[in-house]
């Protein structure tokens, strides 16, 4: 059954049936705006992130589940890298008259259940009619104690470089995705359906850990040149320290060109952060209590935003494309 004729409030009395109470949320869906208590001694932050159908997502290859377990992994991974505890979802959704009804409770039905296991709850939203293509807007809200959420702009020289995860997974799928090639199934999930670190990011802040903190959406160099910008510091980046998946490695074997999709893909929801050299044995035992290994790929140096490539021979220039631009410069 399409969508075409069903009003909007039917949309947004579902969601409401779906979405139960929660500690803090004073008023949810259903009024003019929400009202959400925020705890004693914490700050709020929020963050938003806009998917549009062509530009962030092929429905060709994203099944409307996945797409929307998507949505709000990618916003909570921005939580996840300040240290914030998520809260509140708003998600707000230009949908096309010929959607499947079916494809719609899909994507209500990922959305849900990634929320439930964020602990995040849908606070609201807005539903409108879309005469070209799906577009998902989310908002994300979430709570830190004050003066703990961590920004980019801590890197100092000597600090150590660490990334969690492996990198260039989900680029890699886009890639072969693309060639008309079905990815290997591990490699598939790292980008439609891409965990990301809450537990890790939320522990090493709550240490007091990182000076600086990222969340790898385009890609490591160009979110390495955030820190960078925002700390006033250099890097530099060993190569060979970068972690990789066992597929990501066997294919690199028979293309060693793809190591740049590991340098400047996007989408790996990682996270990158500096660090003073005291606290490596406190990073070991986050790793292990949270399961996410965190490797050390290089340090941070005084001075520039420059980068640094180190590789087995000496020093390689940086790919000339390091990170996703939606309006590339033109020169
Ligand atoms: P208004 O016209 O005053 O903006 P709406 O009719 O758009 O109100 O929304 C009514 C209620 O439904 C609000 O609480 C809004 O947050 C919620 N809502 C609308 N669309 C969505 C959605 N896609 N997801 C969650 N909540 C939604
Ligand atoms: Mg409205």
């Amino acid at each position: 059954m399409k969508l075409g004729g069903r009003g909007e409030f039917q949309i947004i009395d579902y969601l409401r049936q779906q979405c139960r109470a929660a500690p803090g949320l004073v008023r949810g869906i259903g009024d003019d705006c929400s009202v959400v208590k925020v705890p004693e001694g914490d700050e709020l932050l929020t963050t938003t992130d806009l998917l549009a159908e062509s530009v962030h997502f092929d429905l060709d290859w994203t099944d409307l589940m996945h797409l929307g377990r998507k949505a709000v992994s990618v916003n909570i991974s921005d939580l996840a890298a300040m240290g914030a505890r998520p809260r509140y979802l708003y998600l707000s959704i230009a949908l096309p008259e010929d959607l499947e009804l079916g494809a719609l409770e899909r994507f209500f039905s990922g959305f849900l259940a990634a929320c439930h296991e964020y602990g995040a709850v849908l606070a609201g939203g807005d539903t409108c009619r879309s005469p070209a293509g799906l577009t998902i807007s989310v908002t994300a809200q979430g709570t830190a104690p004050r003066g703990k959420w961590v920004g980019r702009d801590g890197a100092l020289g000597g600090h150590v470089l660490y990334v969690t995860g492996t990198l260039g997974d989900s680029a890699l799928a886009l890639r072969r995705l693309k060639t008309g090639d079905v990815p290997d199934s591990c490699l598939l999930q790292r980008h439609i359906n891409p965990t990301a670190r809450l537990a890790t990011g939320l522990a090493l802040a709550e240490a007091g850990i990182p000076a600086a903190m990222i969340d790898l959406s385009d890609g490591l160099l160009g979110d390495l040149e955030h820190i960078l910008r925002a700390s006033a510091a250099g890097a530099v980046i060993e190569i060979e320290s970068i972690p990789l998946s066992d597929r990501f490695r066997s294919d690199l074997d028979n293309d060693p060109d793809l190591m740049e999709l590991a340098l400047a893909g996007g989408e790996d929801y990682e996270l990158l952060f500096a660090a003073s050299a005291e606290h490596q044995d406190a990073i070991a035992a986050i790793s292990d209590r949270t399961a996410v290994p965190i490797c050390r790929i290089g340090t941070i140096v005084s001075g520039t935003g420059r980068i640094r490539l180190i590789g087995p021979h000496g020093e390689v220039p940086l790919p000339a494309r390091r990170g996703y631009k939606h309006f590339p410069e033109t020169t």
